[in-house]
């Protein structure tokens, strides 16, 4: 029976889910907007298949067709980002991280990574997760006054922590990471160095970030957010850890890898490979700046004052409003942000002095700069006058206009 008659109720909430897509303006800097092949994909019917183990050693019969999808998906993320190695088939992040901590260190080793209010990960040693339980975490944060990395301090506290694991990559942070010096860091302490490129992996696979993967040990990366895959993860590594990676990937921390999800990379790695990809990462790079350009125009103090990459986070302090304020009213008028520590914040993380922009989904759309400036102004209106109930549903309309003409799906 099709979905819409046996079950009215989820159809209805898929329903709604593609209307508020459409009709929202969505600047969340995690998420994007996968292509309609990527989502026919991700939903078919290879989900039905177990796969347990790698291509031509499974542990089931029937695998020659998701054996083919897993070895396209490998070959092409080998051939868009220069590995050596690739494991294709962690569900999500999270995993990606824990499959790769597991193969470097023992529980109870140190692990370094970038503190979360400074714009790390949970998975980067952040004491409620399994990174911060199982590893001694120590982190390294931003500079006070620049509100970027400073190497030559993270090569301090190496040196003092001796840490057996360095990850650098971020969850919140605006400017380029150099891998490079990463690698120097950690070689002088006999640190392994592992890179999370799950923000930026589009950028990367576009050739306008320097690449972690000449200079990290490990580079993990989940696939849906300036990638334009479907909501999963891979793991790219020298071929030294294949193995043990592999290992502790399958049976390490999963059994039967999603072979719809896998089919799904295949396809996006498929679309990063194409030109086109590299003119949509030159725009979301042209639409974060314009944002930049266009807050400090507006008077707005932005962390690590601008952006060379896919988002920026704006210090709401002078404005008098919190971040969680901003995003509710912002969401009144149909402009999804969200709220985000700056670092050093005075508010607690709910609360939070600032709110995070990223460019990925609008450009997905197609929209560019005078979008972009037309999108500053409105929030700036509201963000001035956050009661002024008649000014916000006047944007919310305006922004409504601006969905309808740069459809999602809806084309
Ligand atoms: N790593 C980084 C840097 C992230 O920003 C995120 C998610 O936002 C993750 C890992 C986690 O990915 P997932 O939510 O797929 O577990």
């Amino acid at each position: 029976m099709e979905l819409k008659n046996f079950d009215p109720e989820i159809t209805d909430a898929i329903q709604g889910e593609a209307g508020r897509e459409e009709s929202t303006l969505n600047l969340i800097a995690s998420e994007n907007y996968p292509s309609k092949s990527v989502l026919a994909a991700q939903g078919s019917l290879l989900q039905n298949k177990y796969a347990e183990g790698y291509p031509h050693r499974r542990y089931y019969g029937g695998c020659e067709f998701v054996d083919k999808v897993e070895e396209i998906a490998v070959e092409r993320a080998k051939r868009l980002f220069g590995a050596d190695h690739v494991n294709v088939q962690p569900l999500s992040g999270v995993p990606a991280n824990m499959a790769t901590f597991f193969s470097l260190a023992n529980f109870g080793d140190k692990i370094m990574g970038l503190a979360l209010p400074h714009g790390g990960h949970l998975s980067h040693g952040y004491p409620v997760s399994f990174s911060g339980k199982w590893f001694k975490s120590v982190n390294y944060q931003v500079e006070r006054d620049t509100e970027v990395l400073d190497y030559s301090n993270i090569a301090k506290l190496a040196e003092a922590e001796k840490p057996k694991i360095i990850i650098c990559g971020a969850s919140a942070y605006s400017r380029k990471i150099q891998f490079d010096k990463f690698r120097e860091i950690a070689d002088k302490v006999g640190a392994y160095l592992v890179t999370d490129m799950a923000h930026i992996a589009g950028i990367v696979a576009a050739g306008l970030h320097q690449s972690p993967i000449p200079y990290a040990d490990v580079v993990t990366t989940t696939t849906h957010k300036s990638l334009r895959g479907p909501r999963s993860a891979m793991i790219l590594c020298k071929s030294k850890w294949a193995d043990n990676i592999d290992k502790w990937v399958f049976p390490g921390i999963h059994g039967g890898p999603h072979m719809h999800t896998i089919a799904a990379k295949a396809v996006c790695f498929k679309e990063a490979l194409q030109p086109e990809f590299k003119d949509y990462i030159n725009q979301v790079l042209l639409n974060a700046k314009t944002f930049e350009n266009e807050f400090k125009k507006l008077g707005y103090r932005l962390v690590a004052d601008g952006t060379d990459t896919h988002l920026l986070l704006v210090d709401l302090r002078s404005k008098k409003i919190t971040g969680r304020d901003a995003e509710d009213v912002l969401t009144k008028a149909s402009i999804i942000v969200n709220r985000n520590t700056i670092p050093y914040d005075p508010e607690k993380p709910l609360i939070t002095s600032g709110i995070r922009i990223g460019t990925p989904a609008t450009t997905t759309r197609g929209m560019k700069e005078p979008e972009i400036k037309k999108i500053c102004g409105w929030i700036d209106k509201i963000l001035t006058n956050p009661g002024d109930e008649s000014n916000i549903q006047k944007i919310g309309a305006e922004v409504k206009e601006l969905c309808k003409s740069f459809p999602v799906y809806n084309k």
